[in-house]
């Protein structure tokens, strides 16, 4: 099922979705909305094959990951290195954001009233830190995974996978072998649905510049330039830092392993649809092993979104900025780790980040009307930022399964 390794560089899946979203992004600037509306069925059609494997994917591989890990002390090193990493990752990012939007204030005397806003989409987002807790905790398991609820999948499966590894010997090889092969079997359908990425690209990227209104973007040009610019910095020089002091792993390589995972993020803008690829990616290509990436993946899809977090705080300076609103240095650290909450609590679905802004708006009082307007404004350029931000979520979770993979002392992570 896997691509050919040799061979000419056509017959390579990531050449021909590189071609796909050149393709894709050329007919739909020239054949327009009509031409969306046309093709825009075939990109959903794939994310929904996509989204249809995380469920069972997130299950099988959590829980045959988690029993095979050996004990509560394992998971215990494991569970604290990955939080580690996600803070620190986060940290950084939210980091850029502040010292790129406080330098260029892309915000100070912008015209955005007036410009064309959307309505936001309808995502629950939690209402504070201890609610984001009880949500963790799924009161129906099968309801949860109905919902998408990944995080109370996530910890039922890890918690299902830590009982499994305490029983005796055989119901523990039994239960472990049976998750086993299910996720061989998931990953081999994912497998399967990436042979159509191609297709699906090419009809995703189509959409977004068929639809894409020039009007508001104009107005926002220099806002969307710095999230631009502040992203390719953390995807181009922090994560590779990271992964070059703590992991010993050559930038470069890494990047060209994840080619794919990288273009379906761009052209799915959702971290969760990404997951299957990101995980197959990682375990086949960087060479992880899937004791730790079913551990870290899954979680860092849900909860480590570097670019969300640095959207979160940009996007916040940034409102504050058109409002005239001076926001304090206490003020601005409030709205760092609000922002580190709110990317926590965001879902891995397009344009949550903006939706859970409001929950960093919040923490500094900034609300009305006002505020509404200029977010609409921001969800009418949404989607090129979605993608990019996506993008940078999922390539910071791929470089924190190869780190730990490395400090777990495993080999051959990322060799060329
Ligand atoms: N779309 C992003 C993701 O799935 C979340 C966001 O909107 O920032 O990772």
């Amino acid at each position: 099922m896997s691509e050919p390794a040799q061979g000419p560089w056509y017959r390579r899946l990531h050449w021909q979705i590189f071609v796909a979203m050149a393709l894709g992004a050329a007919a739909g600037a020239i054949g327009g909305e009509s031409f969306a509306d046309r093709v825009g069925w075939i990109g959903t059609l794939f994310v929904r094959f996509l989204k249809m494997i995380i469920v069972p994917l997130v299950l099988t591989s959590i829980v045959s990951g988690v029993a095979s890990l050996g004990g509560a002390r394992s998971l215990g090193r494991l569970f604290s290195k990955t939080l580690g990493y996600y803070v620190l990752s986060s940290a950084l990012a939210i980091g850029v954001g502040l010292v790129m939007v406080n330098w260029i204030k892309p915000g100070v005397g912008a015209q955005i009233t007036g410009t064309q806003g959307a309505a936001l989409p309808e995502l629950s987002t939690p209402d504070s830190a201890v609610d984001l807790l009880l949500d963790m905790v799924p009161v129906n398991v099968v309801a949860a995974a109905a919902n998408g609820d990944m995080l109370a999948l996530i910890v039922f499966s890890v918690l299902f996978g830590v009982a499994i590894a305490g029983l005796p010997a055989q119901p523990r090889e039994t239960l472990t072998r049976l998750f086993d092969s299910a996720f061989q079997a998931m990953m081999r359908l994912t497998g399967g649905i990436i042979r159509f990425a191609p297709i699906g690209v090419f009809a995703l990227i189509a959409r977004v510049t068929g639809t894409a209104g020039l009007e508001a973007f104009r107005a926002l040009a220099l806002y969307m330039l710095t999230i631009a610019a502040s992203l390719s910095i953390h995807l181009f020089v922090s994560l590779p830092l990271l992964l070059l002091l703590l992991g010993r792993i050559r930038p470069h390589v890494h990047f060209r392993n994840m080619v794919e995972p990288l273009t379906m993020a761009f052209s799915t803008a959702s971290s969760a649809a990404t997951l299957p690829v990101t995980l197959r990616t990682v375990e086949e290509k960087v060479g992880v092993s899937n004791r730790t990436s079913s551990f870290v993946l899954p979680l860092g899809a849900t909860v480590n979104m570097d670019g969300t977090a640095l959207y979160e705080c940009a996007g916040v300076l940034f409102i504050a900025q058109v409002l005239g609103a001076d926001l304090s240095t206490t003020q601005q650290m409030v709205v760092v780790v609000t922002a580190l909450l709110a990317s926590i609590g965001a879902a891995a679905v397009p344009s949550a980040g903006l939706v859970v802004i409001f929950l960093v708006l919040e923490s500094v009082n900034l609300r009305g009307p006002e505020v509404d307007a200029i977010v609409g404004a921001m969800l009418a350029i949404d989607r090129p930022l979605d993608m990019f931000r996506t993008s940078v979520n999922v390539f910071s979770d791929s470089c924190g399964a190869a780190i730990i993979a490395r400090s777990e002392g495993e080999s051959g992570v990322d060799e060329a």
